[in-house]
């Protein structure tokens, strides 16, 4: 089973909310739609459910375009969140919940119960109220209830945001392992980078409809394609500084003369450099790739320290030349106080080099 869009497009008068998107989700797949609000995940989801129409392209389900099909005929679970258990019915009759209007016998009804729990593994407790269990135990009936009537995918509107910190983080990792085990495609819109991080297989990055990039956690976060991505992605956020490239120091690295006079020097991929002496580029960089140096070296930056944000373990510093506010993250054996003067290297290969057109040039 898996989900196809072809150039999904969904239109709000003017507004064109979900733009020409091209998406294949796989069988056991998790990915999760990532993106700022308004920027069209919750329509694209609903058009794969059915609540919304497409006003172009396709929706794919199990290999059959089902844009002409009723959201009942569909056969997708689509929820908004996890948790929404009767509290006055037992596990078994939360689980029993979505198959009463299935015209289904008892024991059909408990055979499924019974299929559902083991798989989930609530065998043990079918007989409690949820107000008897734990929190990771309340998350499988819920995905429970959700998967119970076999259906051809998963789509899950912003399911944890309605939980507290503590519990989002248990919740994250459970979810996945249930989802991964159930050979069906699941959607997972969120606009929480770290929800995304840590649930998805893969990852559809949209701004304004669009798709930015759709990739793994991994590499969304190591290698943005274009600088809304990497200004979406981690936190503190990447450094973006405009710059010019200069010239090729050696074979290995190129020089950049930065916005307010200084020059930094970047080890880059020598067959990746196609610069050209002038070019204008946005140089991207982690706040915890960057090292507090603790004397002013050739080609790195240097500035005075105007705010200090203790992180708990880390510390984030604002370094200030007038033009940039450049973050860095510091470990408590680098103190770092308003008003210091500190020289920083950016760490070699940790570089990310954008075009005028935005896109990565590469990823030093
Ligand atoms: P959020 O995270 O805030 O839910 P989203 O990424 O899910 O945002 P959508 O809800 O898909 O975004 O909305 C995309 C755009 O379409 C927004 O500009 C929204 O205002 C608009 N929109 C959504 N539904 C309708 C509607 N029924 N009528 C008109 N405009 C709509």
């Amino acid at each position: 089973m898996t989900i196809e869009l072809k150039k999904l497009t969904k239109r709000f008068g003017d507004l064109t909310a979900v733009d020409a998107i091209d998406l294949t989700v796989g069988e056991g797949e998790v990915l999760c739609l990532l993106g700022p609000s308004g920027c069209g995940k919750t329509t694209t989801l609903r058009m794969v459910a059915g609540l919304e129409w497409a006003n172009d392209g396709d929706v794919i389900l199990a290999g059959n375009r089902v844009n002409d099909i009723a959201p009942r005929d569909r056969n997708v679970a689509m929820s908004f969140q996890f948790y929404a258990l009767y509290p006055s019915l037992t596990v078994a009759e939360n689980l029993a919940y979505p198959l009463h209007a299935e015209s289904m016998s008892k024991a059909e009804i408990d055979a499924k119960v019974a299929e559902t729990a083991a798989v989930l593994q609530l065998e043990g407790i079918l007989d409690r109220l949820p107000g008897q269990l734990a929190e990771g135990e309340k998350q499988r009936v819920a995905v429970g209830r959700s998967i119970i009537r076999d259906p051809n995918c998963f789509l899950f509107d912003e399911p944890l945001s309605r939980l507290d910190v503590q519990l989002r983080e248990v919740m994250r990792g459970e979810i996945k392992s249930v989802l991964q085990g159930l050979s069906r495609p699941t959607v997972i819109v969120t606009h929480d980078q770290l929800e995304a991080l840590t649930m998805a297989d893969r990852i559809a990055v949209m701004r304004d409809g669009r798709i930015e990039q759709v990739d793994t956690p991994h590499t969304i976060f190591q290698k943005p394609a274009n600088l809304f991505v990497a200004g979406f992605i981690g936190t503190p956020q990447m450094n973006l500084v405009p710059a010019t490239f200069t010239e090729m120091s050696d074979a290995t690295n190129a020089r950049f003369a930065v916005e307010g006079g200084q020059t930094l020097s970047i080890t880059v991929d020598p067959a990746a450099a196609d610069l050209n002496q002038g070019d204008p580029v946005t140089l991207g960089i982690r706040p915890r790739n960057i090292d507090i140096v603790r004397e002013q070296v050739e080609d790195g930056l240097s500035s005075v320290i105007d705010i200090v944000e203790p992180m708990g373990a880390e510390t984030l510093a604002h370094m200030n030349d007038g033009k940039h506010d450049i973050r860095v993250v510091t470990d408590w054996q680098t103190p770092v106080e308003e008003g210091d003067t500190v020289h920083v290297r950016f760490q070699p290969g940790a570089t990310h080099i954008f075009g005028q057109d935005g896109t990565a040039v590469r990823a030093s």
